[in-house]
């Protein structure tokens, strides 16, 4: 039994319930979103059963690349089961194509892609609006040791390695992704979730963007990339 326990956590488009057992939530896809650190918000009809179908089929395509992760199994349309992690403070960031902020911070013109990804790290701050920082931040303030900068660090280069193709399969391009990572017996492995509300995902044709993008900047009906993209991917939702 996964019994659905007092709600441990709510963040901006998921919500955390504790289980009979210390060590597994359930994590719950909601249909809100927000955007340009929570000024923007809104309810998006289906995001939540869409983004709960997308993470399910990229966790368990990791798991069978050997890529441990805190998903343990759907229990609804909208929740999953996962294990608790002792989350890192940071956002990894892995970027195949130029869009959002790297654009804005470098001037580098949207769309260009690069010989090699990007890695990226910000700091997980609401307060702070997720600053951009380095490892010599990391390192000095605490946020990270050593061994867990370099293991973040290959697990997000290895993740792009499986899910760019994946995705590209479906004719989308993996323009970008954020990624967040949490300890679970002393060991390293992902959490949070792999959906459009993290990932940039264009058509590899048209470039049209089927992600948050749409719903940031008021690019189209949101559902309706979100669909696009578990069309793609033969999901149902
Ligand atoms: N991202 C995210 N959460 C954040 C910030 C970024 O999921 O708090 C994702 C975003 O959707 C994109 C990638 O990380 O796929 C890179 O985001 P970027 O740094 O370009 O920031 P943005 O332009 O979204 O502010």
């Amino acid at each position: 039994m996964n019994n659905k326990g007092e709600q441990l956590y709510t963040g901006k488009a998921k919500s955390i319930y504790a289980t009979d057992k210390p060590d597994e939530v359930i994590m719950e896809f909601r249909d809100d979103a927000t955007a340009f650190n929570a000024e923007k918000h809104a309810v998006i009809q289906l995001k939540g059963r869409i983004n709960q179908a997308i993470n399910t089929h990229i966790m368990a395509a990791l798991a069978h690349a050997n890529i441990k992760t805190h998903f343990i199994k759907s229990l609804s349309a909208t929740e999953s089961l996962v294990k608790l992690l002792e989350m890192i403070p940071l956002e990894c960031v892995v970027r195949n194509i130029a869009a959002g902020s790297l654009c804005r911070r470098l001037g580098i013109e949207e769309g260009r892609e690069f010989d090699s990804p990007v890695f990226e790290f910000f700091l997980k701050s609401d307060s702070l609006g997720d600053p951009m920082i380095n490892e010599s931040h990391i390192l000095t303030f605490g946020w990270a040791t050593p061994e867990a900068i370099a293991t973040v660090k290959k697990l997000s280069l290895q993740i792009n390695t499986i899910i760019k193709p994946l995705f590209r399969e479906a004719n989308l391009l993996l323009v970008d992704f954020k990624l967040e990572f949490g300890y679970i017996d002393g060991e390293i492995v992902l959490g949070d979730e792999i959906t459009p509300d993290g990932c940039r995902l264009w058509d590899a044709e048209t470039k049209e963007k089927f992600d948050k993008d749409r719903f940031r900047f008021d690019l189209g009906d949101v559902t309706e990339g979100y669909r696009e993209v578990a069309q793609r991917l033969n999901l149902t939702w």
